[in-house]
């Protein structure tokens, strides 16, 4: 019962690449920042930790293969999509330009051309690694019925300031916009 959402939890994804990401972060990127007092410290020596990042950067195009093969077309049409929403006064709850209302207006235009996609919410509660929250994506339907969820601004939901220049690299890794199987 560790999640509420609905048909599946579109948090899934930004929770593994979470993991990925934040292992890093604390193996790497603390000791080097706020090693004032230790000279070259580091829990990993330079080798180490060259082939730490290596496997790093597998995992992560390994899962970013898995979850964009044969869907180009609508990564396009997506990109194009959300290059449109921006350019357009898009936010429609007063509160200046809002990420809730670009995914809800690069749904709209989604669907206007003529695909069946829809807003979902997935809320999850506090793990011991992860704390509570929820979060929007986009859920599309493709005309075989089978289902991929998408996620807008991807990229961005991993930068973090003062990050170290390997998770930098890691994180440009990533594509602006996901498109991906649900889990099941
Ligand atoms: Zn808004």
């Amino acid at each position: 019962m560790a999640s509420t959402a609905t048909a599946f939890d579109g948090g899934d994804i930004n929770v593994i690449i979470s993991n990925v990401l934040d292992d890093n972060w604390l193996d790497s990127g603390e000791v080097s920042q706020d090693s004032g007092e230790e000279e070259g410290g580091g829990s990993l020596d330079s080798g180490e930790n060259a082939s730490f990042w290596k496997v790093q950067r597998c995992l992560v195009e390994e899962f970013i293969e898995v979850g964009n093969s044969d869907e180009s077309k609508l990564q396009q049409d997506v990109i194009g999509a959300l290059k449109i929403a921006r350019s357009s006064e898009f936010c429609t709850c007063g509160g200046g330009p809002c990420t809730a209302c670009l995914k809800h207006e690069v749904a709209h235009l989604l669907r206007v051309s003529g695909y069946d996609a829809a807003l979902c919410k997935s809320k999850w509660r506090t793990t011991k690694h992860i704390p509570k929250g929820k979060h929007e994506y986009l859920d599309l339907i493709l005309a075989n019925g089978s289902r991929l969820i998408i996620e807008l601004d991807f990229r961005a939901e991993f930068e973090i300031a003062r990050s170290s220049q390997d998770y930098h690299n890691l994180v440009n890794l990533l594509p602006e916009v996901y498109i991906g199987k649900p889990t099941t």
